[in-house]
């Protein structure tokens, strides 16, 4: 039997940070009960960020991106798709580099869009540049064997 996997969800309405387990299908935010969606993308800022990464079960896939960026805005739905299809197993966050410029910083953001995978807080690997789907898939199954 697998194990009860646990991650932190930023309620999109109040902020706030939950713990939810993954493989529940309608967590609610335990402020404001939001239902909260985990095949959505999060969107993280210098409040969320490092929780979300630290204390989440599940693998973290961070887009690094910025609104003027062209092809960050072409990968978005393909983002959006992944988080819909791997819920639960993994969370697709993004991070707007224009707003957080001391998290780009840290990480030594330098090309838009970065596309970063963590593991229990820690970075696995990262792409830099707007990759097709199926690369960008085959990419994350071959660091996460899923
Ligand atoms: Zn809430």
């Amino acid at each position: 039997m697998q194990q009860a996997k646990q991650a932190i969800w930023i309620c999109p309405s109040c902020q706030q940070k939950n713990r939810v387990h993954t493989s529940k299908h309608n967590p609610t935010c335990g402020r404001c009960h939001t239902q909260l969606d985990l095949g959505t993308v999060q969107k993280l800022d210098e409040q969320t960020f490092e929780s979300v990464l630290q204390k989440s079960d599940i693998p973290v896939l961070v887009d690094f991106w910025a609104p003027w960026c062209g092809p960050c805005r072409m990968i978005a739905p393909m983002l959006e798709q992944l988080a819909r299809k791997y819920a639960g197993q993994l969370i697709v966050a993004k991070v707007n580099t224009d707003d957080e410029a001391r998290i780009a910083q840290r990480f030594g953001i330098r090309a838009l869009p970065t596309i970063a995978l963590f593991s229990q807080g820690r970075e696995v690997d990262r792409q830099m540049g707007a990759l097709p789907l199926p690369q960008m898939e085959r990419w994350l199954q071959s660091k996460l064997h899923f």
